[in-house]
């Protein structure tokens, strides 16, 4: 992104003051979070952690996820915890004041595993396999997935793994706490992943206040952090009255939501027959790009309004892809979401939208 002119700061400004949509930003380091600040963003509407699990890191995490027993868990734990509580304060730094929505880990599972094959082949070629190797070997065979995207992602990673959530939900209490000790402004929320039953949220929930308490306690820092929802499974949107009574916050999931109410792969649809559909006219824009109101937008619809039937205090946003793109926007803004959550770079382009969608409110219901 260059700068802004004057030009397009006074086009923004005109924008921002009739838009209802807030626009926040999908930043996961300092660096980021600092650009889409620059760029406007009223937060971070999704903070993703799966990336500071890896790099040298992923050691601690094959350690964690393969551990024969709770110790060898737990020391990994451990050492994650304050390379974790550094992650947060820091982007929690640079978004003093506003809103940072932490989403708890949501990786494939595949992507933290030492390769398969590799490891076969490195043991079938040694003369001396090491015993190590060979009970690594056995570990990622009994985790393989034919299908991880739909495997132990998400919230079922959090309730597989013993203190997973709690080492993510401490080293978050802990940053907000010295944040404030430092007279920062913190506002952590805590994101929970791929919910399909309120019964997921229930548990991680109970986890999560449980760490909020014990952290509360030793610091004397009042850490009551709102806890909210990824909805992102057609039956989370379904079921999202139940899910609401345990939820403070919505945030639509819509690249998950789309591929699971369509059945199609986010990673390869795309590039294997999309081209033919579009031809075929079957599709006029990617249901990826654009929201596709009769499908996943109607589920979005259902979700906000059984959760707010349930909790009108229910804060509302999206944070797929679509949260960016100019046609949904005016979409999640009659849909009454609070906010949209979108790469740094489309913030400019969101807020705009966001004020374009306002006027058009405006327009249409002058006309009714
Ligand atoms: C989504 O599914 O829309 C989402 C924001 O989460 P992720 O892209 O990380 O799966
Ligand atoms: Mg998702």
């Amino acid at each position: 992104t260059g700068p802004l002119t004057e030009a397009v700061l006074a086009t923004l400004a005109h924008a921002d003051s009739v838009r209802r949509l807030q626009v926040r930003a999908n930043a996961d380091t300092p660096e980021d979070a600092a650009r889409a600040r620059a760029l406007g963003a009223q937060g971070i509407g999704l903070c993703r952690t799966e990336h500071m699990f890896l790099g040298e890191r992923r050691k601690l995490v094959e350690a964690m996820i393969l551990a024969r027993d709770d110790t060898a868990r737990e020391q990994s734990l451990a050492a994650l915890l304050p390379l974790q509580r550094a992650d947060f304060t820091g982007i929690l730094e640079a978004m003093d004041g506003l809103p940072v929505t932490i989403r708890l880990i949501d990786p494939p599972l595949h992507e933290f595993l030492p390769d398969r094959t590799e490891l076969a082949v490195r043991l079938a070629s040694s003369a001396h396999p090491d015993v190590h190797d060979r009970e690594l070997l056995a570990a990622v065979e009994r985790l393989h997935e034919q299908n991880p995207m739909l495997g132990l992602r998400g919230v079922r990673l959090g309730l597989a793994v013993p203190g997973l959530m709690a080492m993510q939900v401490r080293a978050i209490a802990e940053a907000v706490a010295h944040r404030l000790d430092v007279g920062g402004r913190p506002h952590a929320e805590i994101m929970i992943p791929l919910v399909g039953t309120v019964e997921e949220l229930r548990l991680a929930r109970t986890e999560a206040e449980r760490v909020l308490a014990e952290v509360t306690a030793r610091t004397g820092r009042g850490l009551d952090l709102p806890i909210g929802t990824m909805i992102e499974l057609p039956r989370a949107a379904l079921t999202a009255g139940s899910i609401a009574e345990a939820a403070d916050f919505f945030s639509f999931g819509t690249n998950d939501l789309t591929q699971t109410t369509w059945g199609l792969s986010r990673d390869d649809a795309e590039a294997s027959f999309f081209p033919l559909y579009l031809e075929k006219g079957i599709f006029s824009v990617s249901p990826f790009e654009t929201i596709d109101h009769e499908g996943v937008g109607r589920l979005v619809e259902l979700a906000v309004e059984a959760g707010h039937a349930v909790k009108p205090s229910l804060q509302t946003g999206v944070c797929g892809e679509h949260g960016g793109d100019p046609e949904s926007i005016h979409f999640f803004h009659r849909a009454g979401l609070d906010y949209v959550s979108c790469s740094p770079f489309r913030i400019p382009a969101a807020r705009l939208e966001a004020g374009r969608a306002a006027v058009a409110g405006i327009e249409s219901s002058d006309s009714r």
